[in-house]
């Protein structure tokens, strides 16, 4: 059951020396729609672009301080991003709020069909979104830095059984599929359609776990940030803000 720890107050209360250690917390979000049309989305299997932003997307930031160390977390609305453009955010950031990188995690909500800041699946980067975004990323992060107050921290860890299911299976040896190079040695395939006949089973299992991590002022007015991570085609981390 999640429950809302109150350390934040125990130590702002307390005359131990331990006092000045105030946990805290800050969040903030960045809008990374895309400005100039068209712009080049990945993860279709082939290259499209798009023209107009149905949804818009987000770079989502929390900090967390216990008043010695600083973290930095960042959950981006894209695919994919490589290292290197990842790396770049972190330095922006690192520069401005003196969080080492080594203290800051950035990961995708590996949504498709967001512009391709990252060559994927049969699409070429989009060279002026991604060089736009370690910037937005930074801002993220920086922005949850400004926002830093006294906090409650909670969490919660619970197996979710319903949303996972593992989408890889076993295909009988009669009916393995070619590969792009002509060998008829596909064994595990994904999607093999409901009650099919040419498979044996899921390739392996599922991995049900369901963390949350939740953060709120101290005085209770508003959920601050919300953090879950759940393992689903392949692994997502997101973050819901309320207002
Ligand atoms: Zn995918």
């Amino acid at each position: 059951m999640f429950t809302w720890p109150v350390f934040g107050t125990e130590l702002a209360a307390s005359n131990s020396p331990l006092s000045a250690e105030i946990f805290r917390a800050g969040a903030h979000q960045v809008d990374i729609s895309p400005e100039k049309f068209p712009v080049i989305v990945n993860a279709m299997f082939t290259e499209r672009s798009a023209d107009n932003v149905v949804d818009r997307l987000y770079a989502k930031s929390l900090v967390l301080d216990d008043g010695r160390s600083r973290v930095a977390l960042c959950v981006v609305d894209t695919c994919l991003m490589p290292r290197e453009l990842i790396d770049r955010a972190k330095d922006i950031a690192a520069r401005t709020t003196g969080i080492p990188t080594d203290k800051m995690c950035i990961s995708a909500t590996h949504t498709h069909s967001a512009p391709s800041a990252m060559g994927c699946l049969g699409s070429r980067a989009d060279a002026d979104y991604a060089a736009a975004l370690p910037a937005k990323i930074a801002e993220a992060i920086i922005g949850a830095v400004k926002n830093l107050e006294p906090a409650c921290i909670g969490w919660a860890a619970v197996d979710d059984w319903e949303h996972t299911f593992n989408r890889r299976w076993i295909r009988r040896p009669d009916r393995m599929l070619t590969d792009p190079f002509g060998e008829q040695n596909v064994r595990a395939h994904m999607h093999p359609g409901h009650e099919s006949p040419d498979v044996v089973g899921p390739s392996g299992p599922v991995d049900p776990g369901l963390s949350i991590l939740a953060v709120r002022s101290l005085d209770g007015r508003a959920l601050a940030a919300l953090l879950a991570n759940y393992s689903q085609h392949y692994h997502f981390i997101t973050f819901d803000f309320s207002s």
